[in-house]
């Protein structure tokens, strides 16, 4: 092969990047014209061309890409999945594109089967190689391994992060048995109950968890656990148009049996206020194991109707669901109350109120929504008056010397009321969810467990057009993921080759603490503020952002004014409106009990990437897929892979390992020296790997080969 020296890649806004020939060099920029001669010839700057390489072949790992850059590497992406291969390798990161249909085979148990034991690199890239690899880490570092699995709303988070579960399970399903099913059987559940349909995902996950695979000392499944974060609430009550509320408000309006929907006396979604609001049409969105064809789901999108057979679909789905929950142990009586408590937060958004006293005034129940509080009060097992009571009055007691004194009840106004009925309806319906992962969990055997594996779904960072504290929460809980991700792939990796000597050019990466400082910093930063401002008698938003400018605003790169275009045109807002945090994915508008676990564990990344905003099979748009990589922080690692060593073993690991398959004369060897003679006698080019203080590197895919030789021979 002989590589065209003219041929470069450079940036495109829409395309990513084309592929262009050089014409002429000037001063810092360069003439080129596009191949494909619909693009017209253009003047680019230097920083904009990447050598090209050979882009008509694709490869596994990027890192043996002739030339590593961002453009190699998209090309890469996009010519692979062209050819329906979604995974690729950038060292031992995984990069997932969703291909939106079934692909032949690809999770099938015998594929699961051949993916055992193999060493990453040895078969075409694949979730199940990451999964087998964090299984083969946890024996032989002795350590718990966790898989982060992230990307934005639609990149596939969900199913990869079901394909993990399914890996390690189903490969030890004969030691596993009845961990294996409740582990598997907790996710139509939790989808049910956690995810809802939104314009980017049918089936989008409003919750982030942690689920755990437990072994045992001899490496057997022996437990499991899933931690759940973040709820999103706010959409219990509202959606944006063509966006739903949770599935399982529809499950049970479509698919409750007669007798069932009677006593909950529940009807259409469209009788609902907090179902109503969003979606004008209640079609459904088959989950947990049944997808939706690419066909189906671009129909769902240009008709805004309904898939095919929507009743029929939530029929199945809510039997799935009932006997998911028999499945996880939860008897008659239990399921019964579980679907009264959904009823309930229905009824419950269907009282209303009206003013009641004139302007000083307070606000009673809407004589039409009187019975919607009678059965919401009788699904929740309280008294209808305690609970009317409840809804438009506040308790407030006097304080004299420190004594409490008298409770008087003050009469909330209609506004207040509709407040303080959605904030019940929030509070009922997380408690809940936490209560079916509660039952989840203590369904699941557990015995003493050695080591886990843990598996990380977390919704990526977002961008709304109104963003609340629910969108700042996320927001936070990502950037301390990337900080995780800079510091574990970036910081580390550079900090372990100046400590083993390894002499490695330095590379400079986004670096986002400052951001994280801002956030959660002890006296100033924004949490601190938000506490402050809640403790006082009279909280307002306007007193907590200007709060925030005046404390933290002044020279801070990170945070500025919105500028009204934003939200409404022709108008700068006040600084009392909102603030904008510069995000590292870009600015956006606006509990980690987790972070320590994640520390404590060696970690796999699975990065999943949305090929389209369409939601179909087959169509990949360049642009979108850059900045997702961009964003995920990929990019910088590409220059730290360029120069870096990615895969590594101690000398007295590798001793260990292999000596047996050596004669007994080179055994007795220390473990340095038995290291280089086996890496020389196999005849490794010497830039394929360093020798540091303690250890090996090798260069991406070397050690999978060295493995591979070292096995065969
Ligand atoms: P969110 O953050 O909104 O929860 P997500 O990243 O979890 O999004 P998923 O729900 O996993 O996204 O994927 C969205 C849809 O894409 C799935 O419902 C499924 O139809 C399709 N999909 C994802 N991964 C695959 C796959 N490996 N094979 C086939 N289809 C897939
Ligand atoms: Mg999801």
């Amino acid at each position: 092969m002989t590589i065209d020296k003219q041929l470069v890649w450079v940036r495109d806004p829409n395309e990513g990047f084309l592929l262009a020939r050089l014409q002429e060099l000037m001063g810092e920029e360069a003439d080129v014209f596009p191949v494909d001669n619909k693009y017209p010839k253009r003047v680019v700057s230097f920083d904009d061309i990447f050598p090209a390489g050979d882009p008509a072949k694709d490869v596994d790992d990027n890192c043996e890409l002739m030339f590593l850059n961002e453009a190699t590497l998209l090309n890469n992406m996009l010519i692979r999945y062209k050819k329906r291969k979604i995974y690729t390798y950038v060292a031992n990161i995984l990069l997932a594109v969703n291909p939106y249909e079934d692909i032949p085979d690809m999770y099938s148990p015998s594929t699961i089967k051949k993916y055992h034991g193999r060493s990453l690199g040895e078969l075409p890239p694949h979730v199940f190689a990451i999964a087998d690899k964090a299984f083969r880490d946890m024996k032989a570092l002795k350590q718990s391994q966790s898989i982060i699995v992230s990307g934005e709303s639609g990149a596939g988070k969900t199913e990869s992060t079901k394909y993990i579960l399914k890996y390690l399970c189903e490969l030890w399903a004969k030691s596993a048995g009845p961990v294996e099913q409740k582990i598997l059987d907790a996710n139509p559940i939790l989808e049910a109950f956690g995810n809802a349909k939104t314009t980017r995902n049918n089936n989008s996950s409003r919750f982030g968890k942690f689920m755990e695979v437990h072994f045992n000392n001899k490496y057997q499944v022996v437990g499991g656990h899933i931690s759940h974060y973040l709820l999103e609430k706010s959409r219990i009550c509202t959606q944006s148009s063509e966006e739903r509320n949770y599935h399982v408000f529809y499950l049970l309006c479509a698919g409750a049996p007669q007798e069932l929907r009677a006593a909950l006396k529940i009807t259409k979604p469209d009788d609902y206020l907090y179902l109503k609001n969003g979606c004008t049409q209640y079609f459904t969105t088959p989950q947990s194991g049944k997808k939706i064809s690419a066909s189906q789901m671009s129909k769902q999108h240009q008709t805004k109707g309904g898939l095919r057979d929507p009743i029929l679909d939530d029929v199945e789905d809510f039997q799935r669901l009932h006997l998911a929950l028999s499945r996880v142990g939860l008897t008659e009586e239990e399921k019964r109350s579980v679907y009264s408590v959904v009823a309930a937060v229905l009824h419950l958004g269907n009282v209303e109120f009206e003013e009641e006293g004139g302007a000083r005034g307070g606000c009673r129940v809407s004589p039409h929504s009187e019975g919607e509080l009678q059965v919401a009060a009788g699904l929740l097992g309280v008294e209808a008056g305690e609970l009317r009571m409840a809804l438009v009055s506040r308790l407030m007691q006097s304080s004299r010397g420190g004594m409490k004194g008298t409770a008087i009840m003050v009469p909330l106004k209609t506004y207040e009321a509709q407040n303080a009925r959605d904030a019940l309806a929030k509070a009922v319906y997380s408690r809940l969810f936490d209560f079916i992962v509660h039952r989840i969990n203590t369904s699941i055997p557990f015995q003493a467990s050695s080591y886990y594996i843990g598996v990380l779904d977390i919704a990526g960072f977002e961008y709304f057009q109104m963003n609340s504290f629910e969108q700042f929460c996320i927001n936070y809980c990502n950037e301390k993921l990337q900080q995780f991700f800079n510091e574990r792939i970036l910081k580390n990796e550079q900090e372990l080759y100046r400590r083993e000597g390894l002499h490695v050019p330095e590379i400079r990466f986004v670096d986002n603490q400052d951001c994280i400082d801002l956030i959660e910093s002890k006296n100033h930063g924004i949490f601190h503020i938000l506490d402050e401002e809640s403790k006082l008698p009279k909280p307002e938003f306007s007193h907590f952002t200007h709060a925030i400018h005046k404390e933290l605003g002044a020279n801070n790169s990170r945070l500025q004014v919105p500028r009204a275009s934003r939200l409404k045109a022709h108008r700068t807002l006040r600084d009392d409106e909102g603030f904008l945090l510069r995000h590292f994915a870009g600015a956006v508008c606006y509990n980690t009990q987790l972070m320590d676990k994640l520390k404590e564990n060696g970690t796999n990344f699975v990065r999943c990437i949305k090929p389209n905003s369409r939601m179909v099979g087959g169509e990949i748009e360049g642009s979108l897929v850059l900045t997702q990589l961009q964003c995920s922080g990929t990019i910088s690692v590409l220059a730290l892979m360029e120069h870096g060593y990615p895969s590594r073993a101690p000398f007295n690991d590798l001793h260990q390992m292999y000596n047996q398959y050596l004669p007994p004369k080179l055994q007795s060897l220390s473990p340095k020296v038995f290291c280089q003679a086996i890496v020389h006698s196999f005849g490794l080019s010497d830039k394929d790997y360093k020798f540091g203080v303690t250890r090996v590197f090798f260069r991406p895919g070397k050690y999978s080969e060295f493995d591979t030789m070292m096995r065969s021979d």
